[in-house]
């Protein structure tokens, strides 16, 4: 069904037609593939957990895509007009005035990174006893919510949760989910609706324009506003001028601008999107939100017109908006992404589909059926795909999901994933073969394979710094 941007492998159709990428590359890093015996060693020390091995050790990273993209020579050459000056950078009012040009909202925080803007905003509008729904949890995102003393509620519709389904918007939010909720907690209880554009957590899926505007209008009934998770909405954005009625002829920017307009401010981690390595913003339209915000943020961030950011960063992050929003750079992103995911699907491997804009989820619950889910099935999938290729990838399953706070047990999550995030201008189409080809390789020795047991558990998203050993038999 969009065969037409997904580039055909060779002599598959005559007279075809492909994508490429809108740029060339001008510098190149060098990596090294290492052998086997050193994976072994390397993923032993690490703990069998991909976010402790050392990057020189990997020679494919797709651990994620956050803050790994390449920077054009645009943005390389705004790194030279950085404006140093600790308070009234002109780079910062070139970001404000970015954010507010293709965003929408009225004022701007800048932060160090995403997870400082959740801060900020937990802090700013959550008291005790609090509930926030939202389209599935996101890891610091919940964090922040419950330490401000919220309480997530995941309402998004029940698709998001079944790797098989095809729906094409499988980020939406379940309305008569969020009704029960407001009808059950009271709407002054409810403090905001915290959604989130193609939710990383069930796929990277997309929320349809038609569902950010019924929420909207639901919100209204309460007064209850909704801040968005921007992070990946110039993806999200495609999605919908792809699939949505109305809209296949509307740029990129614009589709991303009315969608923001049904929100009342959102976070931003611009190390995703935006072609940053590092960076991230709030913004809002509430004026008192703002003032909170903007107090805040000078105890934990930094001074307001700069949050954690040099001025340079600030530059770049300005230009990186403004490439994010091209239609060509998005269309070969995703093309790409897509790519990787057709030669998978060919090859009868398990995935959640459709594909989502950022990243392969491969599904561990189906790949290794033999493992329980609390001796984590996917934390040994991503290392037994760095033991074959040296390939990094992430856990998204049981230990992701972390412990109820109240009970102490783990959390279960419907979706036991392993992601293979693509990071934006950085492989080639011959990376991907390759990336296909390993997981394939892992998939047929699948059931040589068993599961793992936590040897060191910290307490706040323990999937960072978790431990693991290999169970035997
Ligand atoms: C990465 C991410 C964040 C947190 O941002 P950081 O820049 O990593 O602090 C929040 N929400 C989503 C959806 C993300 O992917």
């Amino acid at each position: 069904m969009q065969r037409q941007i997904i580039p055909q492998t060779m002599g598959q159709q005559f007279g075809r037609r492909s994508w490429a990428e809108p740029w060339k590359i001008k510098m190149v890093e060098p990596i090294r593939m290492t052998s086997r015996e050193e994976r072994e060693r390397a993923i032993a020390e690490a703990g069998y957990n991909t976010f402790l091995l050392r990057s020189d050790d990997v020679y494919i990273d797709l651990l994620t895509d956050s803050g790994t993209s390449a920077m054009s020579d645009r943005q390389w050459a705004g790194l030279m007009l950085g404006d140093e000056a600790y308070a009234g950078s002109r780079n910062f009012y070139r970001l404000e005035a970015t954010i507010q040009d293709y965003y929408g909202y009225r004022f701007v925080v800048p932060t160090h990174q995403g997870r400082g803007a959740e801060h900020l905003i937990s802090q700013a509008l959550i008291q005790p006893g609090d509930v926030i729904p939202g389209n599935m949890y996101f890891t610091t995102t919940r964090l922040h919510q419950e330490l401000a003393g919220g309480r997530f509620v995941d309402v998004i519709i029940d698709e998001a949760h079944d790797p098989q389904s095809e729906h094409p918007f499988k980020g939406n939010v379940d309305l008569g989910k969020l009704q029960a909720l407001i009808d059950e907690a009271g709407a002054e209880r409810v403090r905001y609706v915290s959604l989130a554009g193609t939710v990383n957590m069930a796929g990277g899926q997309p929320v349809s324009m038609d569902n950010v505007r019924t929420l909207r209008e639901l919100c209204d009934r309460y007064g209850i506003p909704i801040y968005l998770d921007a992070t990946r909405m110039a993806e999200n954005a495609y999605f919908i001028q792809e699939r949505e009625p109305g809209y296949a002829d509307k740029p990129i920017a614009a589709i991303l601008k009315e969608f923001c307009s049904y929100t009342d401010g959102a976070w931003m981690s611009a190390k995703k999107d935006s072609l940053v390595n590092i960076g991230g913003w709030l913004a809002v339209n509430d004026e008192e939100v703002f003032d909170a915000a903007r107090n805040l943020v000078v105890v934990y961030e930094g001074l307001h017109t700069y949050g954690g950011m040099a001025g340079r960063d600030m530059e770049a992050l300005a230009i990186g908006i403004e490439e994010s929003v091209q239609d060509d750079h998005i269309r070969s992103r995703i093309g790409q992404v897509r790519y990787l995911g057709e030669l998978l699907v060919d090859w009868g491997i398990p995935i959640v589909c459709p594909v989502g804009g950022h990243a392969i989820f491969l599904d561990a619950k189906r790949f290794y059926p033999h493992i329980r889910q609390n001796e984590f099935p996917a934390q040994m999938l991503a290392a037994q795909l760095y033991l074959d290729s040296g390939i990094r990838a992430m856990e998204r399953g049981v230990v992701s999901a972390g412990r109820d706070p109240e009970t102490g047990d783990h959390r279960y999550p419907a979706l036991e994933l392993v992601r293979l995030t693509i990071p934006r201008r950085v492989y080639t189409q011959a990376h991907m073969d390759v990336t296909a080809e390993a997981v394939k390789a892992v998939y047929d020795a699948r059931m040589e394979t068993r599961g793992l047991d936590m040897v060191y558990e910290p307490k706040y998203l323990r999937f960072f710094q978790a431990r693991f050993q290999p169970l035997v038999a």
